[in-house]
């Protein structure tokens, strides 16, 4: 439904789903391909405790150590990274390494969540370009297999099929699952994710072409070479501080996988694992209001609101990048649609509870102002450290 038909008017969102029939004619094929089929339901393949997708193979936690090496080797690489910010990283870099982390986060919750895997807007050529190469920055994987194994994730949520499956653990959900054999319901089901309006993309087809190119230049290159050739800074120093900020990207990304199916409100679906936490909002940019992002996928703003009067980083991005006419057909959840659900499957005390304290306009500063305090937690501590000890 449109309900702007003002060009100037940008910050209005253009579409406005009311009901949840997959069925209707404007909802895409490969949407509705990758819902849960009705015969998936009947034959137990996710059972209603949802613990597992096939009734009967064992599985063993086969370790892959090569990647525990890796792991290990860069996060020690991040804590050596954290004692050269304190006692010799140029203050420039720290704010360079900061950047750098903003626009990967954007680049994979903008990019390759928000609009490649859940298509909650549409966006023209040139920031689908420059969210290509922001995703890039944070590595995690080529936009083609970061769409699969997101969708995979929502159509199996906390089954074994499910890349993280949140019943295996904190640490599985958090990282654990890049250190081990895939389960191989993940490689199955993965395999049958309709991935087709992807790759019709050009842009995630060059990327997967050159991944390797464009992450040694993006990725290694790039966010190192400035610091060293504009303020002269110490070439280790500069390699460090960039591990340092991919580790902390990393784990703000990982925390919506771990932290955000493990704790919080069930406002919207009691029934599901995924929860509303303010924590991961702070720490992800916006992208913690988890319940409801299950619930409703399709929303651009991956949460009931939009930036103004939550923290939502990712959303006032879109919101910019739709006033700069670059993106378009933002996506949203009819507040009906909302309250219907709520008072069928969700919380509607809580949830109500929780936004009349929202309400309060020193609320709203409040939670923007902790949220910038949370996101760039580590970068205060290391000024601070750098204060006392320098
Ligand atoms: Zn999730
Ligand atoms: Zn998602």
């Amino acid at each position: 439904m449109t309900i702007n038909s003002n060009p100037r008017k940008r910050f209005i969102v253009t579409e406005e789903y009311c009901d949840e029939d997959f069925n209707r004619p404007d909802v895409p094929d490969w949407f509705r391909r990758n819902q849960l089929q009705p015969e998936e339901q009947e034959k137990g393949i996710v059972k209603s405790d949802r613990t597992t997708t096939t009734a009967s193979k064992p599985y063993k936690t086969i370790i892959v150590w090569r990647n525990v090496i890796a792991m290990a080797i860069l996060h020690l690489a991040a804590l050596y990274g954290i004692h050269l910010a304190i006692w010799n990283a140029r203050i420039k870099t720290i704010a360079w390494s900061c950047l750098m982390a903003v626009v990967g986060g954007l680049g994979v919750l903008a990019g390759s969540h928000r609009l490649w895997t859940h298509r909650s807007y549409k966006a023209r050529w040139p920031l689908r370009l420059l969210l290509m190469m922001a995703q890039t920055i944070a590595l995690q994987n080529d936009i083609y297999e970061w769409v699969r194994d997101h969708r995979v994730h929502h159509k199996y949520s906390d089954t074994d099929a499910d890349p993280h499956n949140s019943r295996r653990g904190f640490f599985f959900a958090h990282m654990g699952w890049l250190m081990v054999r895939k389960h191989p319901d993940v490689i199955q089901k993965g395999r049958a994710i309709d991935l087709s309006d992807v790759w019709a993309d050009p842009i995630v087809r060059f990327q997967r072409r050159f991944y390797i190119p464009l992450v040694l230049l993006l990725w290694g290159f790039f966010p190192v070479w400035v610091p060293v050739h504009y303020w002269n800074e110490n070439l280790e120093v500069a390699i460090m501080a960039n591990a340092l900020r991919y580790v902390m990207l990393l784990h703000q990304a990982w925390s919506v996988n771990s932290a955000a199916h493990l704790f919080g409100y069930r406002f919207y679906e009691r029934s599901i694992e995924p929860r509303e936490n303010q924590w991961v909002v702070y720490l992800s940019l916006g992208e913690g209001y988890h319940n409801y992002h299950h619930t409703f996928p399709w929303d651009y703003s991956a949460s009931e609101h939009g930036w103004r009067h939550n923290f939502n980083v990712t959303t006032a991005f879109i919101d910019l990048a739709a006033w700069l006419g670059l993106a378009y057909d933002r996506r949203i959840v009819s507040r009906t649609l909302v309250e219907k659900r709520v008072s069928r499957t969700g919380d509607r005390q809580s949830l109500a509870a929780m936004m009349d304290g929202h309400r309060k306009p020193i609320s709203y500063v409040f939670d923007l102002v902790f949220g910038i305090l949370v996101s760039t937690s580590l970068i205060f501590l290391i000024l601070i450290l750098r204060y006392i000890f320098r």
